[in-house]
């Protein structure tokens, strides 16, 4: 049953599209510089940019989850908590700037980047 949630997206997505364009269309106008064109671009492009975090979330991505939580600790490997299951994730990471990751659990996060 996402059919109507659906349809909202997409109706929230066109809506800030039209705002995106018509701020894209204010700057690119022969007076964009001047001030009033200049504060209605950028009203228009804050206010897709915060209604877009709002209304459109980004779908769950657990690696990036996992690898912002590895960001912050120190040392070439560790363990944090799986951000998918809440296993037990090895990580290390090498010089060249690779970090691999693991899930204890069988067909959970696994990765190497
Ligand atoms: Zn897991």
């Amino acid at each position: 049953m996402t059919r109507p949630l659906d349809a909202y997206r997409a109706g929230i997505r066109d809506t800030l599209l039209a705002a995106e364009e018509a701020a894209a269309a204010i700057r690119a106008r022969p007076d964009a510089g001047g001030i009033r064109q200049q504060s209605a671009a950028a009203a228009l492009e804050a206010f897709s940019a915060a209604f877009r975090c709002e209304a459109l979330p980004e779908p769950r991505n657990a690696v990036l989850e996992a690898l912002r939580a590895i960001s912050d600790q120190p040392g070439e490997e560790g363990e944090t908590p799986c951000p998918e299951c809440a296993g037990r994730l090895r990580w290390s990471r090498a010089e060249n700037g690779h970090v691999w990751g693991a899930c204890e659990a069988a067909d959970c996060l696994r990765w190497m980047m």
